[in-house]
């Protein structure tokens, strides 16, 4: 049986690079050896040939014909040396996913002889190869923007981000270009272009507003910072194979808990399953090679449910690389027979899976404006930009919300284990009294570290000077896990975000927000300074004070998930966005839109416009494909499977009771079973009809229809589900069609 084979399945054997002399490499010889750096560049172009490609690079001159011809060549000599026989430009349409289409080194050059037509095959890529390309851009989703007239994409290589070769079929490989794609008007297709743009304009508004707070730090630029965590489940691909829920949507549409999942608590932090940890650290090896700097695995709440996270990098970068992750990951789980699962919420009744997105800003000094340093009362700096993420999210939190929503995303949102719908930021104890007490204009009340002093070991004291024990960084937070937005530590940590999606949108939407916001502060601070050189620490408390109170609303330390937060954030005016469509809507409220495309110019109507209808499109599609699923599972497996099981019960008891037995305990389970089928078949008639008229309806409005999906299909989808599941607790095992939650996850 597939349980028998998935249990038996072959373990994968990894080989671990090793040196010229036997030695295993260390993890940072592997590091970036498939990517072509700046070093490697350096090494490999005339020096000023490098030297001008350093200045487009930031963005001081376009790359002139020469520079990017002699780049091409080497690169593609460094490939091919990599057994590269293909380069593709690799770029993040906005599907959630990347997108890839190869093209061949060679090229065939024709020689008119005497003797005739004389071809020569030799390997090539150009400048103008390298630059950009036009891939069939039709079949992307554009949400309107390009007519068919005009359905032309362009792919531009992203210069801020290295290329790469990575493995391709039968030992070959591929040379990876990260791309952007704008169409032939330059409006940004993609996830990738405004998350740049919003780079941009966030340093510029910051490095201004840092070099007015401390003249004498001349920052010349910051960048925004991003680590993910990448929560999944893995589930063992035999079971999975014969799940069609999960192979199409990406969730199970029915199913019940076992009797043992997570209420033990023994799953997290517990050993990692020796074929995920073999997966995981083939990913790991893969990841390194490409310059990922995966640092943490561990398994999460659920079981089957894991954690993978790198070591934060430069916001674009993160974002390429944890689209990579997600994308080897799948790749490597290939190989040892699993599958990864990056749905939010691929089983009821246990935890969903989030991408948090620990985002923070640093200068070109290495400094991360959001260090609180040791006493962050006296840090006008910090406690300025702190502000500044909250009058962001306090203006901008539906925004957050919408970057957020998604058809699947939504099972998790709101559910017990997931921050809700209603964005605020949780600050911890600390910095929250050191805004009150600046708030209030009163000391500090003392906040002790416990130190220790001495340390008993094997029943002796040994005294230990607190200056012999490693420094230990003070964590000036708490935890509080209910939160969608927390400041931890250093770093805000947006834990809203859903697993599967694409980090990009939320981070560009989470900047200009930000940027705004910093924007308004730099001129209420101006204001306070008046015609002094700089301001004041009394200026600069001003401003802080106003903040301080301005933002208070946004400010939630108490628990997320309960009823009495709901009531209090509709006390203080706070969005609680119940469901995907109605959060679209807030992309093209006047307020955001104007923040988008007026203040910080990150994005065109139109660009907004078409994002808007993508989104709502992918929704109702998402909820369609699920609800046609799930009409196939029961019409063709669940159903049948249950008339199989009627008639196998009532022709044991019309032959016992052909000899004279007694068959009343069939008879009963028969009569039980029934009203369940009946049950089962009515809703889901219910929901053929509804899938139908939503089909049907289809309007020019994207939204009324995400809309309908959303009233009158997805509670049917539930529906049809709790109906299913009870049938499951009624039907004999061996006539259960599906694999079941207990096979899923304990199979691994
Ligand atoms: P946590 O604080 O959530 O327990 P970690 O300290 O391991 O966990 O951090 C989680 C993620 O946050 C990691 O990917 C880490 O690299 C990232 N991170 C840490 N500092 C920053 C920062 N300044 N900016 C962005 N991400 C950061
Ligand atoms: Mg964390």
């Amino acid at each position: 049986s597939a349980l028998v084979t998935a249990a038996s399945a072959p373990k994968r054997e990894i080989q671990y690079p090793h040196k010229a002399d036997g030695k295993p490499k260390y993890s940072s010889e592997i590091y970036g050896e498939n990517v072509f750096t700046l070093k490697t560049m350096a090494k490999a172009l005339p020096k000023p040939i490098f030297a001008s490609f350093l200045k487009q690079r930031r963005g001081r001159q376009v790359l002139d014909k020469t520079t990017a011809d002699s780049i091409a060549h080497a690169v593609r000599v460094w490939a091919m040396d990599r057994g590269a026989t293909h380069y593709t430009h690799w770029f993040q349409p906005q599907t959630g996913t990347t997108a890839e289409k190869h093209d061949a080194f060679l090229s065939l050059v024709s020689n008119f002889t005497p003797g005739g037509e004389e071809v020569t095959p030799i390997d090539q890529f150009s400048g103008g190869q390298l630059l950009q390309s036009e891939p069939d851009a039709s079949s992307f989703p554009s949400g309107g923007m390009r007519t068919t007239f005009e359905a032309r994409g362009y792919t531009i290589w992203d210069t801020s981000s290295s290329m790469f070769v990575q493995q391709g079929p039968n030992g070959t490989a591929i040379l990876y270009i990260p791309s952007v794609y704008i169409s032939y008007n330059g409006d940004a297709l993609d996830e990738k272009t405004v998350l740049l743009r919003s780079n941009d304009v966030l340093s510029r508004a910051a490095t201004e507003l840092v070099n007015l707070i401390e003249p004498e730090s001349h920052v010349s630029h910051v960048y925004t910072t991003l680590g993910t965590e990448q929560e999944f489940f893995m589930v063992d691909r035999t079971m999975y194979s014969m799940r069609p829920d999960l192979k199409i949507t990406g969730r199970t549409l029915v199913g019940q808990l076992p009797p043992r999942h997570q209420q033990l608590e023994d799953h997290y932090f517990g050993r990692i399953p020796s074929r995920v940890l073999s997966a995981i650290s083939e990913l790991e090896l893969e990841c390194l090679k490409l310059g990922i700097p995966i640092k943490t695995r561990h398994n999460e709440v659920a079981p089957g449910q894991f954690e993978v996270a790198p070591i934060f990098e430069e916001a674009s970068v993160a974002v390429d690389h944890n689209l990579l992750t997600m994308d080897i990951l799948h790749k490597v789980a290939h190989r040892h027979n699993l599958r990864v699962l990056f749905h939010e919420k691929p089983f009821k009744g246990i935890n969903g899976s989030g991408k948090h997105c620990n985002w923070a800003i640093a200068t070109d000094r290495g400094e991360n404006l959001l260090d609180p340093t040791v006493r962050p009362e006296t840090n006008f700096r910090f406690i300025i930009f702190l502000l500044a993420v909250l009058r962001a999210l306090q203006e901008h939190a539906a925004l957050l919300r919408v970057a957020i929503s998604s058809s699947s995303n939504e099972h998790r949102l709101g559910a017990q284990e997931a921050p809700p719908g209603i964005i605020s930021a949780f600050l911890g104890d600390q910095l929250n009294e050191v805004l009150n007490a600046i708030e209030e204009d009163r000391p500090l009340k003392n906040f002790s570290v416990p130190q220790f002093q001495s340390i008993k070991v094997g029943g002796t004291v040994l005294d230990v000077k607190v200056s012999a024990l490693p420094h230990i960084a003070r964590d000036l937070t708490d935890r509080n896990r209910t939160s969608p937005f927390a400041f931890t530590g250093n770093k805000f940590e947006f834990r809203a975000v859903g697993s599967k999606q694409s980090p990009s949108f939320p981070v560009t939407v989470l900047n200009c927000a930000v940027t705004a916001a910093v924007r308004e502060i730099t001129a209420e601070l101006r204001a306070q300074t008046g015609s002094k050189p700089r301001p004041s620490d009394e200026d600069k408390l001003a401003v802080i004070r106003k903040y301080i109170k301005l933002t208070k609303d946004v400010r939630f330390e108490g628990d997320n998930y309960s009823e009495a937060w709901v009531q209090e954030a509709e006390r203080r005016g706070l969005p609680n966005i119940k469901s995907a469509p109605e959060a679209f809507t807030y992309l093209i409220k006047e307020k955001h839109v104007n923040m988008l495309t007026k203040e910080t110019a990150i994005f065109t109507e139109s660009e907004l416009r078409s994002r808007y209808h993508i989104l709502n499109e992918r929704y109702t599609k998402d909820v369609v494909i699920e609800a046609e699923t799930l009409k196939t599972i029961i019409g063709q497996q669940i159903l049948p499977a249950a008339f199989e099981y009627r008639k196998s019960l009532a022709e044991t008891a019309a032959s016992l009771k052909s000899v004279g037995v007694e068959a009343a305990p069939e008879v009963d389970t028969l009569n039980e079973l029934t009203p369940l089928v009946t049950a089962l078949q009515a809703e889901y008639r219910k929901l053929t009809d509804a899938v139908g008229s939503c089909v049907e309806h289809a309007s020019d409005d994207s939204n009324a229809h995400a809309m309908a999906a959303y009233t009158d299909v997805v509670p049917l989808i539930a529906s049809v589900r709790s109906a299913a599941d009870a049938l499951e607790a009624a039907v004999a095992d061996k006539f259960w069609p599906l694999p079941k939650y207990t096979e899923l996850l304990l199979t691994i």
